[in-house]
């Protein structure tokens, strides 16, 4: 019977991206996923990497500003080991803000000319805007990247296998119990996101938060170079001529369906943004369910049982935090004093 050193439940980016980086540090993984790998959260985002402290949790702060940084050489070595591209832009973000916050922050709004010449689709706009430093990416090109780097690393994966719970024995977790066998290994990490707490032994307090998404094809490729964010709506251009509108928060259970309304919603949003949009294609729209949690942090630690891990809570920023989650759980499993402060993601705040 094979044998691994850690299973990995769940093969969402942050799954993934724990594999990679404890295969790096030589551990045999094995990554089980209940449909197919990277099809949930991760595929479904819009890909900013927002780590602005206006728009930040305080408490994540350090953690975003960490995971903001590694983000070049985090997509580099993916697309270097599996060739895929994951679209990372750094042209910035042009923020419409509901509240004085930008301002109060010492930060100055772009006068009407400055603002056409960064971004002349935006030459019409009236109200007070302000340009942030931040990056993107194509959430489905990242984790379609690391599903590669994770086979061609060899780590194994057992996909459309559904993980029920996580065995324990003399008080230790042993492994994983699925629909279809068992899996033995001395650590075992939840990264299940949205579905976390449905495994047994631990109810971890997440719940799915819905996000409907729209895709449009820009009439030209150069249409829009920064992300745009509003509070009605946000723009995220792609380098393909792509632009991803968003979204809802949505407390609807594990209902994945958009519907018309909300989609038509966003559309006529984006078109009073850019109204060079109104000729844009309709490509896709989709819905998906981002991990929440209680004080919408995320869970980050052990848990009271030795060898079991989680990694789950994101919420809106699970695929900016991927790679500081990564270096700081595999610490936490390697049992190396953290770099970071992860007390306050401690599972152990719900008890
Ligand atoms: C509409 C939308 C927009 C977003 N925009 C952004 C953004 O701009 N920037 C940003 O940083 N973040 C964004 N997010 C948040 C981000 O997508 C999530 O925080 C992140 O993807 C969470 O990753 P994950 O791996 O924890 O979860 P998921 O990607 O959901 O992966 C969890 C995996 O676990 C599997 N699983 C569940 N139960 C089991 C089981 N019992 N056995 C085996 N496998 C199981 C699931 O099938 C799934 O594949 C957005 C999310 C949404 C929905």
């Amino acid at each position: 019977m094979k044998n691994w050193d850690a299973i990995i439940i769940g093969a969402g980016i942050i799954g993934l991206t724990l594999a990679i980086e404890l295969h790096k540090r030589g551990a045999k993984v094995l990554v089980v996923e209940r449909g197919e790998p990277g099809r949930e959260a991760s595929s479904a985002a819009g890909g900013m990497l927002v780590d602005s402290p206006l728009e930040t949790h305080t408490v994540l702060q350090p953690l975003a500003t960490a995971s903001a940084r590694m983000y070049p050489e985090f997509a580099y070595e993916l697309e270097v080991e599996s060739g895929a591209k994951v679209d990372l832009r750094d042209q910035g973000a042009i923020v419409f803000p509901t509240e004085p916050w930008y301002e109060s922050a010492g930060l100055e709004s772009l006068l009407p000319s400055r603002l056409s010449e960064m971004e002349p689709a935006l030459a019409n706009a009236s109200r007070p805007a302000f340009c942030l430093k931040e990056r993107s990416v194509d959430p489905r090109g990242v984790t379609a990247a690391a599903i590669k780097t994770a086979k061609k690393r060899g780590i194994d994966f057992s996909s459309g296998d559904s993980v029920t719970a996580v065995n324990v024995t003399d008080g230790r977790a042993t492994g994983i119990t699925t629909i279809k066998t068992t899996f033995h290994a001395p650590k075992v990490v939840n990264c299940a996101g949205a579905w976390s707490g449905q495994i047994g032994p631990h109810a971890f307090p997440t719940r799915p938060v819905k996000g409907q998404m729209l895709c449009l094809v820009s009439p030209s490729r150069e249409l829009l170079k920064h992300v745009i964010r509003a509070p009605e709506a946000y723009l995220i251009p792609r380098s393909d001529g792509r632009i991803i509108v968003g979204t809802t928060v949505e407390e609807a259970g594990f209902d994945k369906r958009t519907d018309v309304s909300t989609i038509q919603r966003l559309h006529r949003a984006a078109v009073a943004l850019v109204p060079e949009l109104r000729n844009a294609k309709i490509l896709e729209d989709w819905a998906g369910l981002r991990p929440g949690t209680p004080d919408a942090l995320p869970i980050l630690g052990a848990t009271s049982t030795p060898g079991y891990y989680v990694a789950t809570g994101h919420f809106r920023d699970g695929i900016l935090l991927a790679p500081i989650t990564a270096k700081v759980m595999a610490g936490v499993i390697d049992g190396i004093e953290p770099e970071y402060d992860v007390t306050p993601f401690s599972p152990a705040r719900f008890r």
